[in-house]
């Protein structure tokens, strides 16, 4: 079944330092994102690709 915790680490994925953040995915509640290097939490959305995965953060950055 596809109800199970998921996590993963994605190299470079903190929009913030470029670290390697820990993304959680959990049934129900979305998937969300913690970098261990400078401790930003945010709540992301994953899109499944043929070519791979995307994921989009809930809060952007406005440069
Ligand atoms: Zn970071």
């Amino acid at each position: 079944m596809g109800d199970a915790v998921s996590e993963f680490t994605l190299p470079e994925g903190c929009m913030l330092c470029g670290g390697a953040v820990s993304i959680r995915t959990t049934p129900g509640s979305g998937a969300h994102s913690y970098c261990a290097h400078c401790h930003w939490l945010s709540r992301t959305r994953l899109r499944m690709h043929k070519n791979g995965l995307e994921i989009a953060y809930a809060t952007q950055a406005l440069a």
